[in-house]
């Protein structure tokens, strides 16, 4: 299904994404060398507790998953890339971290996520990888807007990644977003420019280029949820929600500069 939003359904939207970046950013200041993957899933459940918002993560049970979820944040470590599922786990100096958080406020979802290395320590291909997938993200951000296509976006975003010779894995990539956290369109992480669906105001995607330095390929824990790349290589991960507009496209859930 994919949905349109009206005016005030996109205001409130501004409101989900702003909580968002906000959690992630007081999240990415607080994290630092010694700090357990708990810790930083129970601070995020007080910031969404406080904000009277609600966890897309909790109570997920994809068919994907070893169902629910039952955390509030993904933390996913170094090889770890998507739905890293919070542990026992206290982080040290050069650890690449991604945090991916989505929660629902006032009927409406935002879902971002973003990498950081750990300490002080700058890793060159951690910072790489970081970079690129930020890179992406701005340019499949910089290709939305009424009139473009999903696979506009999808060539922007694998562009980047493919000219900074990082494989490309299409299992999964960006969505649709709205009154839940997935819909459709699917947003590949690759694709061919003028194909898929056109772009309308008011619609919501989260665009999310995802990274292994080596593979394309996954593999998941033991926990049933965490995976991670199959060579064992760094891996990071960068993710916004936006909204299309009349003239282009707005993000929804930037950070909070400090
Ligand atoms: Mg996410
Ligand atoms: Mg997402």
């Amino acid at each position: 299904m994919i949905e349109i939003l009206n005016e005030s359904e996109v205001e409130r939207a501004r409101a989900t994404g702003a909580l968002v970046g906000t959690i992630l950013q007081t999240l990415r200041d607080r994290v630092t060398v010694g700090t357990n993957l708990l810790d930083v899933d129970s601070w995020t459940k007080t910031m969404i507790d406080e904000a009277g918002a609600v966890s897309c993560y909790v109570d997920y049970a994809p068919s994907f998953g070893r169902g629910p979820f039952g955390h509030y944040v993904c933390t996913a470590v170094n090889d770890a890339v998507l739905h890293g599922l919070p542990h026992d786990r206290r982080l040290v100096d050069g650890d690449l971290l991604t945090l991916d958080l989505a929660v629902v406020l006032d009927g409406v979802a935002a879902d971002s996520a973003v990498s950081f290395v750990v300490g002080d320590s700058r890793p060159p291909e951690s910072v790489r990888l970081i970079e690129t997938t930020e890179r992406a993200l701005e340019a499949g951000i910089a290709a939305a807007g009424p009139g473009a296509r999903i696979g506009d976006l999808s060539h922007a975003i694998g562009s980047v990644l493919s000219e900074a010779g990082y494989p490309i894995n299409v299992e999964f990539g960006g969505h649709g977003i709205g009154s839940t956290m997935h819909q459709d369109p699917h947003v590949s992480n690759t694709g061919r420019p003028g194909r898929g669906y056109r772009l309308r105001p008011g619609l919501l995607l989260a665009l999310e280029p995802w990274v292994m330095t080596d593979t394309d390929q996954l593999v998941t824990d033991a926990d049933g949820w965490t995976l991670r790349s199959v060579t064992g290589c760094r891996t990071a991960h960068s993710e916004h929600t936006i909204a299309i507009t009349d003239d282009g496209a707005e993000v929804l859930t930037r950070r909070p500069t400090r």
